[in-house]
């Protein structure tokens, strides 16, 4: 991923409205390269302070560069949370294909 296609993204990351793959890819770029982090750090705190204001917590000591670095734990959470998800139903599809084999030759067996 590009720097351009990065900070096109970055709204979207900040709505939470990537796809899994693209968010693999979107902060696999971001932590490698400190000018995308900047960009996505000066917007993510603008939304974050915008919500605060809407929602007029009186928490406002809450440290914003921390959220950022918390939201990126997450999101990496959730993407691995995801890939396990999808590599357990591949498995799952394995197995049934197996299971469905196995049963396929046992009915040949029973029948010769
Ligand atoms: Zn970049």
């Amino acid at each position: 991923m590009n720097c351009q296609t990065a900070e096109s993204m970055v709204n979207r990351y900040i709505e939470h409205d990537l796809s899994v793959n693209e968010l693999e890819d979107f902060l696999d770029h971001v932590e490698n390269c400190p000018s995308c982090y900047d960009e996505l750090e000066t917007y993510f705190i603008v939304h974050a302070a915008m919500r605060q204001l809407d929602e007029e917590s009186g928490d406002s000591s809450l440290d914003l560069r921390e959220l950022l670095e918390d939201d990126i734990r997450r999101s990496k959470h959730y993407i691995l949370k995801m890939k396990f998800r999808r590599a357990l139903s591949g498995v799952g599809f394995c197995t049934l294909i197996a299971g469905l084999g196995g049963f396929l030759i046992y009915i040949i067996m029973q029948t010769l």
